[in-house]
């Protein structure tokens, strides 16, 4: 598929990269869902529910991470509006950082197993934000990835609950 582009255009866009095969193990299923941050859930929600064709079926404080949160289904993945609770909520800070507006926030990959990513994260030498799993959102076990070495997208890992052991 990807030859037949490169037959059809000019020049080559991309080459394939060399070097040893992808050992990753993070196996990311779907991207679980997208962080947006938002300066007000009730304000913003209509636009979603305009968007995706569907009712908001969450809003869910996490008083850990200073934020409420209201979510919509597109597909397999969500969108994940996140309102910030208090001016020292790192949604708040990321807003005011965006000249007063929202905007993604960052993109969460739904894992297996978010322990083990974040051991083979650790060990190809990504800086971690979060050592350890700790629950988010929905029961989700999450951990985020620094965007430094994330080519400055905020990355979420996540779990569903179901496939915790801990449950
Ligand atoms: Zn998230």
């Amino acid at each position: 598929m990807f030859n037949q582009v490169f037959e059809q255009g000019e020049k080559e866009l991309v080459s394939p990269s060399p070097g040893p095969q992808i050992t990753t193990t993070m196996k990311p299923t779907h991207i679980e869902h997208l962080g947006i941050a938002v300066t007000s859930l009730e304000e913003a929600m209509p636009f979603f529910e305009f968007l995706t064709g569907n009712k908001c079926y969450s809003i869910e404080e996490v008083a850990d991470q200073k934020v409420r949160t209201a979510f919509f289904k597109v597909g397999q993945t969500k969108i994940e509006l996140l309102e910030p609770t208090c001016p020292e909520s790192t949604i708040a800070k990321f807003i005011e950082k965006n000249g007063g507006r929202g905007g993604v926030h960052h993109v969460a990959f739904n894992v297996e197993s978010v322990e083990e990513a974040l051991k083979e994260a650790e060990a190809a030498g990504i800086q971690l934000i979060d050592l350890k799993p700790r629950k988010g959102a929905e029961n989700l076990m999450i951990a985020f990835l620094h965007p430094k070495s994330t080519k400055g997208v905020l990355t979420e890992i996540c779990e569903q609950p179901s496939s915790s052991s801990e449950q």
